[in-house]
């Protein structure tokens, strides 16, 4: 693509999303919010055409006019038959095809809005848009939408491999203390002194041999990453320790923490487009405050059927009311006569408003997966969380939520059972360390709310990201 010199008025910004779990959201969040705040720059916003349909029908913002999504190729061949039980066949294939596939819908929307693109927005998981953003001689802006503690884990993942081998090869498969290995801080790593190695994301653990392309393509990330001109943050600078935005902030070229990308605070009314059609508001409504059990495990993870089926027991037992967001291929695995038997105590939905349910009085326990959406929205509802990470960045939220901030519990053994479920359940709900629970949850809340407002690091963060992407 030939570059004309850009001014303002040219600017076009290519925004790359990477269509896996909740990954689009925030950044069609931020790609919005920069569109709002620069009417005289043009957006393009790339992605395939399932994550576009389900972004867009699922999505609460309007789309300023600026703005336009185009699809791209998703890397599938035609007729291609997924392996059973790989879900990284879909996301490899994707990687495979990105470069030739975002390439051509760009040179689409140029061709069609007459502006070369002068900036590349893109998921920081989009690690071809280095190389891209070298042969455009345009500025690449990555956009790391876990939290910054995950990000530090990506970018020391040689260090803690060399620290897991020395501590695994002291003759005695690294035991010490009837400690293993896995369960060491990473006292080495600058902030993360609270994590272990078992809470490390499995593509940091397993590095760049004999791994999965997407283990392979994250390690190349964290070698290319501080080419880029800045990174852009999912998170208030606020909630993070200072050790981790220090070190951050001097391995990259610029870090703008911009805020969590989907919370407004307070959140809005659900517009009618995106109405709450399968009616949880209303449910709850119909309930006592702080009793009723929220339950999702996000847009990717999955429990294991036995466990699904120890927390559905523990569910029925406690008497609890409960919220499910179950995808519909989960129902099959649900005890027998479950539905039946708990229609009175509880609903069960394909999908939920979820911002909104727990920001709703009547919700008194969220029992999670730890995404890291989730965990902010959890927050700002002031609702306590039932731990059971399941993968990626799951457990060091995890531990956050546990060990740092102590407005949560992993439940018992690290899995459900019936038994584990249903201590979890009383000690959040009726005993006084889910009552210190809630006041702790009610500071950190305070803090977002703090960083939020006009005085906060996000706004001027996001001014100098408005700049940056402007020129
Ligand atoms: N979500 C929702 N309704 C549901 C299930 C999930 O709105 O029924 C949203 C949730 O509010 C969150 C996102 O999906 O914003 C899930 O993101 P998270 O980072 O928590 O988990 P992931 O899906 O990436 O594992």
């Amino acid at each position: 693509m030939s570059m004309t010199q850009i001014t303002p008025d040219h600017a076009h910004v290519a925004v790359l999303a990477f269509p896996f779990g909740c990954h689009p959201w925030p950044l069609l969040n931020l790609a919005c919010k920069l569109a709002w705040a620069t009417p005289h720059v043009r957006f393009s916003f790339f992605n395939t055409s399932k994550s576009n349909q389900r972004l867009f029908s699922t999505s609460q913002v309007d789309l300023p006019d600026n703005l336009k999504a185009y699809d791209v190729a998703d890397g599938v061949p035609n007729g291609h038959v997924f392996t059973p039980g790989n879900p990284i066949e879909e996301l490899e294939l994707f990687i495979k095809a990105a470069p030739e596939s975002f390439g051509k819908a760009m040179d689409m929307a140029v061709a069609e809005l007459g502006r070369n693109i002068s900036c590349l927005l893109t998921d920081a998981f989009m690690v071809c848009a280095c190389e891209m953003a070298q042969n455009m001689h345009v500025k690449w802006v990555p956009f790391w939408v876990p939290a910054p503690y995950c990000l530090s884990a990506h970018i020391y993942t040689d260090i803690i491999h060399k620290t897991y081998a020395n501590a695994c090869g002291n003759g005695n498969g690294g035991v010490v203390g009837g400690l293993k290995p896995i369960d060491n801080t990473l006292d080495v790593i600058p902030g993360l002194s609270t994590m272990r190695f078992c809470d490390l994301p499995d593509e940091v653990l397993q590095g760049d041999s004999n791994s999965s392309l997407f283990s392979q393509t994250l390690y190349r990330m964290s070698k290319v990453l501080p080419q880029a001109s800045a990174i852009v943050m999912n998170s208030f600078q606020e909630i993070n320790s200072n050790i981790i935005t220090n070190d951050l902030k001097s391995k990259f070229q610029d870090v703008f923490y911009v805020g969590f990308l989907t919370l407004t605070l307070p959140p809005p009314p659900l517009p009618p487009s995106h109405s709450d059609t399968t009616g949880c508001l209303p449910w709850l409504d119909k309930q006592k405050p702080t009793s009723v059990a929220y339950i999702s495990f996000g847009t990717v993870a999955a429990v294991p059927p036995n466990e699904f089926v120890a927390l559905a027991e523990a569910l029925e037992a406690s008497g609890v009311p409960f919220l499910w967001s179950l995808r519909d291929n989960f129902k099959q695995i649900l005890p027998n006569g479950f539905l039946q038997r708990t229609s009175l105590q509880g609903k069960i939905v394909p999908w939920a408003p979820q911002s909104h349910v727990l920001a709703h009085s009547a919700v008194g326990v969220y029992v999670t997966h730890c995404g890291y959406n989730s965990v902010f929205e959890s927050i700002v509802g002031e609702v306590p969380m039932i731990c059971r990470p399941i993968l990626g960045d799951n457990m060091m939220n995890g531990r956050m939520v546990e060990a740092v901030w102590g407005i949560g519990v992993r439940v018992e053994g690290g899995v459900f059972t019936k038994n584990g479920m249903l201590k979890s359940l009383e000690l959040v709900l009726r005993h006084e360390q889910g009552r210190r629970m809630r006041e702790k949850i009610k500071e950190l809340k305070e803090v977002v709310v703090k960083a939020a407002g006009s005085n906060g690091f996000a706004s001027k963060d996001f001014k100098t990201l408005v700049e940056a992407i402007s020129k």
